[in-house]
């Protein structure tokens, strides 16, 4: 068992619902056209912000066979228990699909459970970190987007909405300050126009993050969907121009955080070559007798100490700044999107994922002036990151 999953061979018996094993070849999973399919739209689903109740039961509306109904109806033996009704979705089934999404990538992954022993046939989950993972295994079934929206909502699902919702900025919003989650809140009576999203470090207390880094939904959406418009816009109309403005500044935004490695580095360094001339000086007095052995011997050992040290940490610094130099703007896979969209009259959850990688919330100064409100927003466009020409700013009341 154990050479076959470092091998990266497949362990369960059966391939996950929506894959099945290739009659050519029994060691490979190819996708189950029919099962594939409500996979996908399993994950569409989640891009729109349904949760596994809610897609639970648009499946069972639409009269869609469950896993084990559908293995029935094919004549396939599986492990999942029946249920009575063939369409009987639960969000047990919906959530599990989910927390597939490494499958449903492509990848394998092996050592997800153990058995207790030998003799049990109890399995027991191993950590994460205990997991082994082989990319690219088979044909995927949810696209990059689709997944990292299925990561996110499982994510942020330890807090549920009172309506069973997620909210489509979810798993995606963060504190400028303290770097936590902001969940959505909904007020009460559920009006949605007064729903909002806070930082949870400041529900867990001040210590954690001091100001309350809060949104409303309403105004998020019609801040995102304007920014969103005039980049696509721009980005369509003057493809050159934005390409050339999106490569220097992140040349610029790179530059910064290098600029800073490149001066400790150098320091390093430099600390490093006097530390030999050092080393010299003291050998000669040494052999010309005016520094005693033991004398040589306990500030030798002090200085090495002390390259050693700062060895190690410039070979640090050279790999971080290496990776720093390696990584550069992903401005194609952002126009071939845009390229996809002639016109957005409305932000949806897909479109939103499609675009918009992460969204950083800062506190609002002078938060209850009506005319000095302002509240900055950061938007980080997938594969480009920040655009400064369109930096985004509240200044509505709350
Ligand atoms: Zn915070």
């Amino acid at each position: 068992m154990k050479v076959k999953g470092n091998a990266g061979e497949h362990l369960t018996t059966n391939a996950p619902y929506g894959y099945m094993k290739d009659p050519d070849n029994s060691k490979h999973w190819i996708p189950d056209r029919e099962a594939a399919d409500v996979v996908y739209e399993i994950g569409l689903y989640v891009m729109d912000g349904f949760g596994p109740s809610q897609i639970a039961r648009k499946l069972r509306e639409r009269k869609i066979l469950t896993p084990a109904a559908y293995y029935e109806s094919k004549g396939i033996p599986c492990n999942v228990k029946k249920q009575g009704d063939p369409y009987g979705w639960d969000n047990t089934t919906i959530a599990g699909i989910m927390d597939r999404w490494r499958e449903y990538l492509g990848h394998t992954v092996n050592f997800k459970t153990t058995k207790k022993s030998y003799k049990s046939k109890k399995k027991i989950k191993n950590p994460e970190s205990e997991w082994v993972i082989f990319e690219n295994t088979h044909e995927p079934i949810w696209t990059e987007a689709i997944a990292e929206a299925v990561k996110q909502a499982r994510q942020s699902r330890r807090r549920p909405t009172k309506m069973g919702e997620m909210g489509m900025f979810s798993g995606m919003m963060y504190c400028a300050d303290c770097g936590s989650i902001l969940y959505q809140c909904r007020a009460t009576g559920f009006r949605k126009d007064q729903e909002y999203y806070i930082c949870s470090g400041y529900r867990k207390g001040k210590q954690v993050c001091g100001t309350p880094h809060s949104i409303r939904t309403v105004i998020l959406e019609k801040l995102i969907l304007q920014n969103l418009r005039e980049i696509v816009s721009f980005a369509r109309s003057h493809e050159n121009r934005f390409v050339q403005m999106v490569m220097d500044m992140d040349v610029k935004e790179r530059n910064k955080g290098l600029a800073k490695k490149r001066k400790l580095l150098s320091e390093g360094e430099k600390r490093i070559t006097e530390l030999d001339i050092i080393f010299k000086r003291l050998y000669e007095d040494n052999i010309s007798g005016k520094l005693t052995d033991e004398r040589f011997h306990k500030l030798s050992t002090d200085y090495e100490a002390e390259q050693t040290g700062l060895q190690t940490r410039a070979a640090i610094l050279r790999e971080e700044i290496e990776e720093v130099e390696g990584k550069s703007a992903n401005v194609d896979r952002f126009l071939s999107v845009v390229r996809q969209y002639t016109d957005i009259p409305e932000l949806t959850p897909r479109i939103l994922h499609e675009f918009v990688e992460k969204i950083v919330i800062h506190a609002a100064t002078d938060p209850h002036s009506k005319i000095n409100r302002r509240q900055e927003v950061d938007i980080y466009y997938k594969g480009i990151g920040i655009l400064e020409m369109f930096k985004v700013f509240d200044s509505r009341q709350k």
